[in-house]
């Protein structure tokens, strides 16, 4: 088949990776260079966790967190990396309690820490504090992501097109199936009900970068989340606060930083890692589509378009196995109604 894809964040280049797998040409399109900072793909780093507070989730991603190790083969490249996971906070936080229970009847095997207990030497717990770990779990490379799966998909015949398409749908007539994955801008073209906020994150400097060797998310409010640093000729460890941050519409190219978030950032730093004037370098944003209930939205717009805007922050990872479905939806193998959780809120 000729699939048309708009859209090169994860969820389009996901797409093409399995369309081309399965023998298909591909044409992207986007309005915006392959590296560029406007959408949600963007940084150099995601989490990728095979554990989810949400059964329905955990689910999914017992057949999409394989597709990581699949992604590094097929690119040849160190875009997933396992590092393990610590999720922490009190224990009576209903997500983390529900992390257990998921763990425990998928029998995946994991550790509960106390504070007197180290497996991630960098973080110092309360008293009143667990931690969750699972070692099945790390973070994807995201900029390293887009560049590789674009030159792959280059060096292997398919094309990419820079442009700005108002009407998305109408390259329809040149597809035997066009596939929007739109991010931010689905709120507009595919009239969603859905906020755009703009999400903070920076990096911090930490004194031994050697004691920084797990993806960590606080179980709270907040969500605060952080990562290894990325090679071990860096001291920065990226950090950010899942919450929402300052509503904003895509179409803009201002992205705000949000003061609050820094000050929680810092805050952060100096209680949990015990670092007294925290250098947060690089500050900046990153857009997430969120939906009321934190669901992925799909759906077929027309016969042959199908369009697929799964983010509310915690979309990335399960970008390869959305791939698949998109491409099982253009050769008619499974219809999107097969997930009626993802079409509830049209
Ligand atoms: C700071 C931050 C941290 C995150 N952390 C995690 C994490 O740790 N783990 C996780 O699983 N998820 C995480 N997420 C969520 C995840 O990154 C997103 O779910 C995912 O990147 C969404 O990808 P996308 O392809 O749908 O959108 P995008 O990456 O925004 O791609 C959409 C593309 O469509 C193009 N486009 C739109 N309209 C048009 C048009 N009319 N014509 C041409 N091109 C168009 C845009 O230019 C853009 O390139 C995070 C998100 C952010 C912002």
């Amino acid at each position: 088949m000729n699939i048309g894809i708009v859209g090169t964040g994860v969820m389009g280049l996901s797409t093409a990776l399995a369309c081309h797998q399965r023998g298909h040409k591909v044409t992207l399109y986007d309005q915006h260079p392959p590296l560029h900072t406007q959408g949600s793909s963007h940084g150099n780093s995601r989490i990728v966790r095979l554990d989810y507070p949400d059964p329905f989730y955990l689910e999914i991603m017992l057949q999409g967190y394989p597709l990581w190790k699949n992604i590094n083969l097929l690119l040849q490249k160190p875009i997933f990396t396992e590092s393990g996971i610590v999720t922490f906070g009190d224990p009576k936080t209903p997500d983390l309690q529900t992390l257990e229970q998921g763990l425990i009847s998928n029998k995946i095997p994991y550790d509960r820490l106390d504070h007197t207990q180290t497996i991630f030497p960098a973080l110092r717990l309360t008293e009143n504090e667990i931690a969750i770990h699972n070692p099945v779990a790390g973070w994807a490379n995201a900029d390293l992501f887009r560049q590789s799966s674009t030159d792959f998909l280059l060096t292997h015949g398919h094309q990419r097109i820079q442009t700005h398409l108002p009407d998305p749908t109408l390259f329809k007539k040149d597809h035997d199936a066009l596939i929007l994955t739109l991010g931010a801008w689905s709120k507009q073209h595919l009239n969603l009900p859905v906020t755009i906020n703009c999400q903070t994150f920076a990096y911090l400097r930490v004194p031994n970068p050697a004691e920084h060797t797990k993806v960590w998310i606080e179980s709270s409010e907040h969500g605060i989340y952080g990562f290894p640093p990325e090679s071990s000729s860096t001291d920065l460890i990226k950090f950010g606060v899942h919450s929402p941050g300052p509503e904003v519409d895509p179409a803009n190219p201002i992205r705000p930083v949000s003061e609050e978030k820094i000050d929680l950032l810092r805050q952060f730093a100096q209680s949990k890692f015990n670092i007294t004037n925290p250098e947060l370098i690089n500050p900046q944003s990153c857009l997430y589509t969120n939906t009321a209930t934190t669901d992925f939205l799909w759906g077929e717009y027309s016969p042959g378009i199908f369009w697929a805007s799964p983010c509310s922050g915690h979309g990335f990872k399960f970008g390869p196995w959305i791939g698949e479905r998109l491409t099982d939806f253009a050769e008619s193998k499974l219809h999107p109604s097969a997930y009626p959780r993802f079409c509830a809120s049209q």
